[in-house]
């Protein structure tokens, strides 16, 4: 990135900051709404304080090809030198959604991870620079905004150069995304849900829809092309997520027809097939999705004319790289 955009992202960092400050001491940041003051240490639905708590900072490798690179390509290589590239990826801890079925869990329901200094953040993010990262990919970081932007402020001041992902599960507020505009380079959404009923039982969410699809909505306005640079790699754009459930292919075309019908058939769509029952999913979600739903899916967005779309279905099998645990120092097993 070069210094003058740097320095645009350094004033947009402390324009936000001006504007969501109101959410240290009242935190509406998300539609939960909790209105509790994180400053003094209250703890709201996402279980977070006015610090964000890291779990792992690592180069991950199981994002799309775009982000972590071009992991086949690259395997022979990675034997000597294990850090040429993939995704800076920064898991934190707490979750403003809580899916019941969350592989995530360790983090978003157990809260497992340490409390880290902006430094501390800031660090990790240029560490993970150093040692060959495409990119700085957040995770899950819609609670934890303000402490992200913080660290983001101190990482560009000392060298940081690496585009931002914002990597996030889509309940998000359209107000509180239009102030990510020139800070976040990649938005990385998984547009869940389309029907409140499901919402509501699988995450405690019946206004998902409502919400994320305005949050898409504002992320698309903001970077509606992606861009890639000249070895395919992403410096800007939109990738919106789709993680397919068992027995819910309704809910999927209904995604798929709102996003064709009110953003663009350009969109770049990630359509995902690693569910794995995990945590609390309820008895009806307790395996995981068959070829044929996956297929179903993936020939309703080629009817409805997505032009690029990232297909994952090799990862059917259960799937060490895609199916973390956290108590690892290598949550995906990549070293
Ligand atoms: S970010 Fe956390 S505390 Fe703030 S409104 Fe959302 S869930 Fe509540």
């Amino acid at each position: 990135m070069v210094k003058a955009n740097i320095h645009k992202k350094l004033e947009r960092i402390e324009e936000a900051l001006r504007n969501l400050a109101e959410h240290e001491i009242e935190c509406r940041l998300c539609p939960r709404e909790c209105g509790i003051n994180r400053e003094k240490k209250e703890k709201g639905f996402c279980n977070t304080g006015s610090n964000a708590s890291i779990s792992h900072a690592i180069l991950h490798f199981g994002e799309e090809p775009v982000l972590s690179g071009y992991y086949d390509c690259l395997k022979d290589k990675l034997k000597d030198s294990k850090h040429i590239s993939g995704s800076g990826t920064i898991f934190f801890s707490g979750c403003n959604l809580k899916c019941s079925f969350c592989q995530n869990y360790q983090l978003s329901w157990l809260n497992q991870g340490k409390p880290a200094s902006h430094e501390e953040l800031a660090l990790n993010m240029l560490h993970l620079q150093k040692k060959g990262a495409l990119n700085i990919n957040a995770v899950s970081p819609t609670h934890i905004i303000l402490p992200l932007l913080k660290s983001l402020k101190i990482a560009y001041s000392n060298g940081l150069e690496l585009p931002l992902v914002y990597n996030s599960n889509g309940y998000e507020k359209a107000e509180v995304i239009k102030n990510l505009e020139g800070i976040v380079d990649i938005y990385l959404p998984d547009f869940k849900y389309h029907s409140p009923e499901l919402a509501e039982k699988l995450s405690g969410a019946a206004d998902y829809f409502q919400h994320a699809s305005l949050a898409i909505k504002e992320m698309f306005r903001q970077q509606t092309t992606l861009l890639l640079d000249d070895q395919e790699i992403a410096q800007k754009g939109l990738i919106v997520r789709h993680l397919i459930l068992p027995c819910q292919i309704t809910d999927s075309f209904a995604i798929l027809e709102w996003i064709a019908q009110n953003l663009s058939k350009s969109v770049c769509l990630s359509l995902m097939s690693q569910y794995q029952p995990s945590f609390k999913a309820p008895p009806e979600i307790q395996r995981q999705i068959s070829f044929e739903e996956y297929n179903q899916v993936k020939a309703k967005a080629e009817e409805l004319g997505f032009e690029t779309m990232f297909i994952q279905s090799e990862s059917f099998a259960p799937h060490e790289h895609l199916t973390p645990d956290f108590n690892r120092k290598d949550p995906f097993l990549w070293e």
